[in-house]
């Protein structure tokens, strides 16, 4: 159902890896009232309200599992990367040992 006024309908579109199922809410954000829309991501998890501007931007593609592999890549590719590891592993294992990450 969607009875809110000045809200553009998102239902059955696709954001990158998220799939819109259904209208869920308008909720306050700051001063402006803001439609958020139920959502399945392609990863299969729960179902996430997501708001209607953050996907027509572009800012939310996924429930959150693109950022998380995102994040891994670049902490592979920056450990390849660090003078630790082309010194050799005995470098980064102290670091590890240490609790450092950088
Ligand atoms: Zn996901």
């Amino acid at each position: 159902m969607l009875d809110a006024p000045n809200v553009k309908d998102e239902r059955f579109k696709t954001y990158g890896r998220l799939y819109v199922i259904e209208f869920a809410e308008l909720r306050s954000v700051g001063k402006h009232r803001k439609a958020f829309w139920i959502c399945q991501c392609a990863c299969g998890s729960p179902l996430k309200a997501v708001c209607g501007e953050a996907l027509r931007s572009g800012n939310t593609v996924s429930c959150g599992c693109v950022s998380r592999i995102r994040a891994a890549e670049n902490i592979l590719v920056n450990r390849e990367n660090s003078p630790a590891v082309i010194k050799g592993r005995s470098a980064a294992n102290k670091e590890n040992q240490n609790g450092k990450t950088s």
